[in-house]
């Protein structure tokens, strides 16, 4: 058993995210999708393991729940050091869940206290005295502050994390990571002393998050946004970087989207203008009815085996707005899930080995399809979208599960080895 690091996030993009955060400190890292059960194994031999779950803006309780489910299954497996990943923009409501969800972390785990730092450089999410920046904005005079969900109006992490929690909330500011990990190492001790639970930590940069990394090692509980993640996987010693994993040669390559967002309509328009065959799936005519499965399968049959393929439903604002007229929001967004899902698995029994799959939801209905849990992660395509590999029935299969808005023009024609 190698697992050393289980991670909890707090909602599946995220999870693959701080799932690439760990594999580029060069661990060999497994995703799971969902509380897994006791039969859920891992997909390999890792060094960190992350159970994506939905659980930022569920109620509180059952925030708390599904997170202590996945802590007991991750040390089952072997987990010494448990870190929660949240959003690098502090994504919570007025009680919680970030609060919550820690403190019930650190009473299982029977520890005195943990350090967070949602700081995230490369995003430009810096932390410095307390205060979460937004590039050159505080979070509060950010977009954030409009954020449909959970309007984030205050910037001060001390003041935002102590109203979730009954528990003391203390900083270790800039002047005291600067000076390295002894020194955050020292100052944690005296805030513990103090009896201080929750201690926020400044990070203006990817070195500030490798001095906090180095000095987390033995806390059991660690939370954070991907950037500390990857800071405090640099600071676990690995036999050499995670092995690059080979994409299967063998065996077909299909693009399946259900995301209606703009960067991926424009990865749809790419693929079709780079002369590769796509297929528009008729949502209203499968809710109708008519049988959209079994005419895209005839349509894949046809194709040239030799040729990535593009199955979508996606739809511009105007075509999806008409849809959801005539079918309602809900009943679209399962007739499409269901078609896509069943497209999934009808390809992968057909010999399609390398499998993208564009929308959070989408990616979420086709894993569930395919009865996949557990991936390994691989090399990214584009940030925060590494490739990844489950066992199906029919045999491995390289996926590559991309949320709406991610990836470059490209990214279809690229990744499939097309441009
Ligand atoms: P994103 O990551 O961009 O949010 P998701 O897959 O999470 O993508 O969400 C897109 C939603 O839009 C899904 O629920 C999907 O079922 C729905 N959808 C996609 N195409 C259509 C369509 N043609 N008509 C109605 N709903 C659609």
């Amino acid at each position: 058993m190698t697992l050393r690091i289980g991670c909890i996030a707090d909602d599946f993009t995220g999870g693959t995210d701080v799932a690439a955060a760990f594999r580029c400190a060069g661990l060999r890292t497994a995703l799971v999708f969902g509380t897994p059960d006791t039969d859920t194994a891992l997909p390999g031999d890792c060094d960190a393991a992350v159970v994506a779950l939905k659980s930022r803006s569920t109620p509180a309780e059952e925030a708390v729940a599904d997170s202590l489910a996945a802590q007991r299954w991750l040390w089952d497996k072997g987990a010494a050091q448990i870190y929660f990943k949240y959003c690098s923009t502090f994504d919570s409501t007025p009680e919680g869940n970030i609060g919550p969800v820690s403190d019930a972390l650190l009473d299982t785990a029977g520890a005195p206290l943990t350090l967070h730092c949602p700081a995230s450089p490369p995003n430009g999410r810096t932390v410095y005295q307390g205060h979460l920046f937004v590039h050159d904005q505080l979070l509060s005079d950010s977009p954030l502050r409009h954020h449909p969900l959970n309007p984030m109006t205050d910037s001060a992490l001390v003041r935002l994390l102590s109203a979730q929690t009954r528990h003391r909330v203390a900083l270790v500011d800039w002047a005291t990571v600067r000076q390295g990990s002894a020194a955050v190492r020292e100052a944690l001790l005296a805030h513990q002393r103090e009896g201080v639970r929750h201690v926020i930590a400044d990070a203006l940069t990817d070195d500030d998050l490798a001095v906090l990394g180095a000095a987390l090692l033995e806390l059991p509980v660690v939370a954070g946004a991907a950037g500390l993640a990857e800071g405090l996987g640099h600071a676990y010693p690995t036999s050499g970087p995670a092995p690059a994993q080979p994409l299967p040669r063998e065996g077909g390559a299909a693009v399946l989207a259900g995301s209606c967002s703009a960067r991926t309509l424009e990865q749809i328009a790419h693929f079709y203008a780079a002369g590769l065959p796509s297929l528009h799936l008729d949502v209203l005519a499968a809710a109708a009815g008519r049988d959209v499965i079994g005419e895209a399968l005839a349509w894949y049959d046809a194709q040239d085996p030799e040729q990535p393929v593009l199955i979508y439903a996606s739809a511009s604002p105007e075509e999806l707005a008409a849809v959801q007229a005539q079918l309602g929001v809900a009943t679209a967004a399962a007739q499409v899930e269901e078609l896509l899902g069943t497209l999934a698995a009808h390809l992968t029994e057909r010999g399609v080995r390398r499998l993208l799959v564009a929308g959070g939801e989408t990616s979420g209905a086709v894993t569930t399809a395919l009865g996949v849990r557990a991936v390994l992660v691989g090399d990214e395509a584009d940030p925060g979208v590494p490739w990844t590999y489950a066992e199906t029935k029919h045999g491995d299969l390289a996926l590559m599960l991309k949320s709406g808005n991610f990836g470059a023009p490209d990214l279809f024609t690229r990744a499939l080895g097309r441009s």
